[in-house]
């Protein structure tokens, strides 16, 4: 345990202590500059940059030579303006609601066009407003979320002229099972884009997020898109994550009990003890972001050693068993590990049947945030 966060555990009687890294966001945003290089590597910052701070997180990814950034919606394209230098441009991944395209267009922000009713608008709205306005045009090459079909691409391709007063800076695509480099769908996405891309000559190519990143040069186009691996979860699956851990989750004790075989622990009862058993009731629950299916399944740590969550998560605690470590090692306002050295954000996600994306973003908002460099 870290004596920094004891002492504040002290100064400030925090029930729990959410600690976020920022000099491991900036090495990992490094380390993948350097394998894209010399192609751009942009920051995908939206849902509040993965729920770690957007007001942190930019500035740090701007100061390591980010200028690309990735919002979901035009509301966080605002919000995070505020933070960076106009050096920077930022994107609107989900494209634009109908209405908000003069907006977007004064504030600079750079729409990403995900349908021929998204390109006919901005033009409209460039032609409106007498200047060339900027955008990258999204084609679904096989997700079936967002972007055009390929009818569509090569409909708009054949008629040049609805992108007239529109300054397309980039041809985008999305991939759907990038972290599993195995998985045949990564080629056909992959050759589904090329051929999109061919439509429009002289665009440049944008693809890649995190796992598209390890899949190799061919998928790097001309500016990544990562997101999880700048915040330290694994952007490949089933293999050793290459990025370093940023967030680190710290739940104090709250109270301690010995309890006989037989009894129950928690909501509906539904853990009986099976012998005499020590407990300890920690300060964070669902209402926390740490998901009800951790139930009986996940574990905090304490010097090593597991202690599995016992009963159902509560809103605002949780029960474990901590028979396993020696009597009056936990007392009140001792810290146990959820997110840290000992369990990575990959296994708590595994446990709670999620992904680390669900669980970053799911963070709550009362934990002491203490930011590192
Ligand atoms: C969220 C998102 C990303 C980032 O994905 P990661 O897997 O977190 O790297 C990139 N591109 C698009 C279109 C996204 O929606």
């Amino acid at each position: 345990m870290d004596s920094k966060v004891t002492e504040q555990l002290y100064c400030s009687g925090a029930s729990a202590y959410l600690t976020i890294d920022l000099g491991a966001l900036r090495q990992n945003y490094l380390a993948l500059a350097e394998r894209l290089a010399p192609v751009a590597a942009g920051a995908v910052v939206k849902a509040n940059a993965y729920g770690l701070g957007v007001e942190r997180v930019a500035p740090v990814l701007h100061d390591a030579g980010c200028r690309d950034f990735f919002v979901a919606q035009y509301s966080e394209a605002t919000t995070l303006k505020r933070y960076l230098t106009s050096d920077s441009r930022i994107f609107v991944l989900n494209g634009l609601q109908p209405g908000a395209e003069l907006a977007c267009a004064e504030a600079g922000i750079v729409p990403v066009l995900n349908s021929p009713e998204q390109v006919d608008n901005w033009a409209a709205t460039a032609r409106a407003h007498g200047r060339r306005l900027p955008a990258i045009l999204q084609i679904d090459s096989g997700m079936s979320r967002l972007g055009l079909s390929m009818e569509d691409a090569g409909a708009l391709a054949v008629d040049r002229s609805r992108l007239d007063g529109i300054d397309l800076l980039y041809v985008m695509s999305h991939l759907a099972s990038a972290e599993d480099a195995t998985n045949p769908q990564n080629a056909a996405q992959f050759q589904a884009f090329r051929q999109a891309a061919a439509l429009f000559p002289g665009i440049a190519p944008c693809l890649a997020n995190s796992g598209g990143i390890f899949l190799g040069k061919d998928y790097h186009g001309a500016l990544a898109r990562p997101g999880i691996a700048l915040y330290g979860g694994s952007p490949t699956a089933g293999t050793e994550n290459p990025m370093q851990p940023v967030v680190r989750l710290e739940v104090a004790v709250i109270q301690t009990r010995t309890v006989p075989s037989g009894t129950h622990v928690g909501y509906g009862g539904t853990f009986v003890t099976s012998g005499e058993r020590r407990l300890a009731t920690i300060a964070a629950g669902y209402a926390d972001g740490l998901p009800r299916h951790l139930s009986d399944r996940g574990a905090a740590y304490f010097s090593g050693v597991r202690l599995p969550i016992v009963g159902l998560v509560s809103m605002d605690s949780m029960t474990l068993d901590v028979t396993d470590l020696a009597p009056g090692t936990l007392t009140l306002g001792s810290l146990v590990e959820l997110i840290g050295p000992h369990q990575t954000l990959e296994q708590i996600a595994l446990d709670a049947g999620t992904i680390s994306y669900e669980i970053l973003t799911s963070l709550g908002q009362r934990y002491h945030r203490q930011y590192r460099y």
